[in-house]
């Protein structure tokens, strides 16, 4: 099936094409112009003044619309995938943390079970494992973390089956040096965060093959005698990290801080978000603890953040609405640079000839009108 999409602007999200033409032919884009002629019996979807950019890729998400991620069943995460994908999300890795460590093995085979039926909204692209291997807990269960160990890593990645991507390591536990290597042999990236290590600490990780920040600045240290992961990430220019910007994670100015030391081909943007993201207001059971999620903040009893309620969308309002971002460079963040990270950036993250056909167009608010994943339409009403 061809079709056209015709709006006042898209980006690509490196140039702004305005106004601006996609042509879909089934799940690829075919061509984007300022204007396409449309070919023998395509049809013509007209979005007046939306903005068309990339599908949001989220790296890190534990559920949403009532949908969780760390599931024994498939089913549940194409649910997630099909609902995400309403909301302009077009790719995703799993995050999954357990009660205990061994409880971890059921869930990354659900999750490569749902990999090999294959999601129909967005696409999951891989699990990234929050832990075991951490010594800050922040939101996630004390009964969670495990000191580093090869042969159960070796045992995680087996049950993940090749889809274990990422997994978050805090590198000053002992026997963490060791782990790194196994997991570089597992082809798995290894992500620093949920830590205590120092700045020397975090350089030796990186020297030893880690290469990504778990939601930088939060469950870790930073302090101006010693600025912890955040400042041995600064001298490696193949370091990448992901920041929580919902606005309720990070201040606005530690957001602005990261992006403007790093460079937005640098930082991703993700949500981090929970099963009720995306939900009203009420009460929750976040991974066997008592949450609440109210005024836009999902916290525990003791008033600990429970990871977010925000999408991808929010997000990118957020940063755009508050100035740290134009759309622009929002986008390459939320697309792009997740999809370098993800090992997708030859298909997807740019609306571009031969690419997938994973678009959003966001209204002048910001909104999202209705998302295209892999050439499949969505909006908020697809459950
Ligand atoms: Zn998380």
């Amino acid at each position: 099936v061809n079709y056209i999409l015709r709006a006042a602007r898209a980006l690509t999200p490196f140039q702004e094409l305005a106004p601006a033409a996609v042509l879909i032919r089934g799940s690829v884009i075919d061509a984007i112009a300022e204007s396409i002629e449309p070919p023998e019996g395509a049809r013509v979807y007209e979005l007046g003044d939306a903005t068309l950019a990339p599908g949001f890729i989220d790296l890190h998400v534990h559920g949403g619309g009532g949908f969780s991620l760390a599931t024994t069943d498939p089913e549940e995460i194409g649910g997630y995938s099909r609902w995400a994908a309403g909301r302009g999300v077009t790719a995703f890795l799993a995050s999954i943390a357990a009660a205990r460590p061994e409880d971890a093995l059921p869930l990354l085979r659900a999750a490569a079970e749902a990999i090999s039926r294959g999601t129909t909204g967005a696409e999951l692209l891989g699990v990234h494992l929050e832990g075991p291997f951490i010594t800050l807990p922040g939101a996630l269960p004390r009964s969670w973390m495990t000191p580093p160990d090869a042969a159960f890593l070796r045992q995680l990645a087996g049950a993940a089956a090749g889809c274990l991507q990422l997994m978050t390591v805090a590198p000053e536990a002992a026997g963490a040096d060791r782990l790194i290597a196994a997991a570089e042999k597992a082809g798995v990236t290894v992500a620093l965060g949920h830590t205590e290590a120092t700045c020397e600490q975090a350089e030796r990780a990186f020297a030893l093959g880690a290469r990504h920040v778990t939601h930088a600045f939060n469950a870790m240290r930073f302090h101006h005698r010693d600025p912890g992961v955040i400042g041995a990430a600064l001298q490696r220019p193949d370091v990448t990290l992901e920041i929580i910007a919902d606005g309720v994670h990070l201040h606005p100015a530690a957001a602005a801080i990261l992006i403007s030391a790093f460079g937005p081909s640098r930082v991703a943007l993700v949500t981090d978000g929970v099963t009720p993201a995306g939900l009203p207001e009420g009460s929750f059971q976040i991974g066997g603890q008592e949450a609440r999620l109210s005024g836009g903040r999902m916290l525990l009893p003791g008033g600990t953040l429970a990871g977010s309620a925000a999408t991808m969308a929010d997000v990118v309002r957020h940063l755009v609405l508050g100035g740290l971002a134009d759309l622009r460079t929002a986008s390459i963040m939320s697309s792009a640079v997740p999809a370098g990270i993800g090992g997708v950036a030859a298909r997807k993250g740019r609306l571009a000839p031969g690419y997938d056909a994973d678009i959003v167009a966001l209204s002048p608010q910001l909104e999202v009108v209705a998302a295209w994943a892999r050439g499949a339409a969505f909006d908020a009403g697809v459950r």
